[in-house]
C-alpha cells in the first residue's frame, strides 16, 4: 500500500476520505461539482465517480459500466467495474469501504444508527457473498465517525440496539444520567458475527466531533459551519 495526495493505493484499488480543508461534498441536497472535479483531478480523470443520495435505508445498488453518476435512495454501492470510484458522504455516521482482491469487488456503505439497526452492514456483506466473495478475502476500512466519547443518545436508542443485537457487549457507556453509543463497536461486532478476520479490518479511529477542525460533524457543527465529507473506494 502506498499513499499519495491523501489517497491510499492498493494492488487493484484506491481509497481515501476528504477533510474539511477541501470543503463540503454537498450543499443541501446537491453535490458540489467543484468537489467532484477536485477529487477527479487527484485520482485521475479516467475514473468515473459514482455518488449516492443517501436516505438511511438498507438499499445497496450495483454500479454497472453505464450507471448514472448520481444514484438516488441508496446507502450502499457495489461494483465489479474497473475505473469506478464509489463515494459515501458522512458527518458523524460510519463510512465503510470493502474490497475483495480475489473476486475484484468493491463497495462503500453509509452506516448511521438507523441504517445499522435496519441491517445495512449485513446487507453489504451478503451482497459480496452473493457475488462470489469468500469471507476470508473481504477487507474492510472504517473511516472517521462520531465516537463513544461524544455520541450521547436517549436510553430508548440504547434499548433498540440491545433488542436488535442481544449478544453484543460494550457498545455503549453510561456516564451519570447520559448514555453514549459506540457505533463502530456495533459495526465491528456485526463483522465478527460474519467471521470477518480482525487482520482484515482497518479503522481510522478518529472521532468526527473531537476532531471537528479536520472533519465535519453533524453534532458539533452549527448550521453555518456544517458540511459533509467523502469516503471513497475505487477499482483501478
Ligand atoms: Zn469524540
Amino acid at each position: 500500500m502506498k499513499k499519495s495526495n491523501g489517497v491510499y493505493y492498493f494492488p487493484f484499488a484506491l481509497a481515501g476520505f476528504s477533510t474539511r480543508a477541501v470543503g463540503s461534498v454537498k450543499h443541501g441536497n446537491k453535490f458540489d461539482r467543484r468537489f467532484i472535479e477536485q477529487l477527479s483531478h487527484v485520482i485521475g480523470s479516467s475514473k468515473q465517480i459514482t455518488y449516492m443520495v443517501q436516505k438511511h435505508t438498507t438499499n445497496i445498488e450495483i454500479v454497472k459500466k453505464d450507471s448514472a453518476s448520481e444514484i438516488f435512495n441508496t446507502d450502499g454501492l457495489i461494483t465489479q467495474e474497473k475505473n469506478k470510484v464509489l463515494l459515501a458522504v458522512t458527518a458523524d455516521c460510519v463510512p465503510i469501504v470493502m474490497y475483495d482482491s480475489v473476486k475484484k469487488i468493491i463497495g462503500v456503505v453509509h452506516a448511521g444508527y438507523k441504517g445499522i439497526l435496519l441491517g445495512i452492514v449485513e446487507n453489504m456483506i451478503k451482497k459480496f457473498i452473493k457475488l462470489g466473495s469468500e469471507l476470508s478475502n473481504i477487507k474492510i476500512g472504517i473511516g472517521p465517525s462520531i465516537g463513544v466519547c461524544c455520541y450521547d443518545v436517549s436510553k430508548d436508542r440504547i434499548e433498540q440496539f440491545k433488542q436488535r443485537y442481544p449478544g453484543f457487549k460494550n457498545f455503549f457507556q453510561k456516564k451519570h444520567a447520559l448514555y453514549f453509543l459506540d457505533l463502530q463497536s456495533i459495526v465491528l461486532q456485526i463483522l465478527k458475527q460474519f467471521k470477518v478476520q480482525n487482520k482484515n479490518i482497518e479503522r481510522v479511529n478518529l472521532c468526527t466531533s473531537c476532531n471537528n477542525e479536520q472533519f465535519f460533524s453533524y453534532r458539533k457543527d452549527s448550521n453555518k459551519t456544517f458540511g459533509e465529507f467523502a469516503t471513497f473506494i475505487g477499482m483501478i
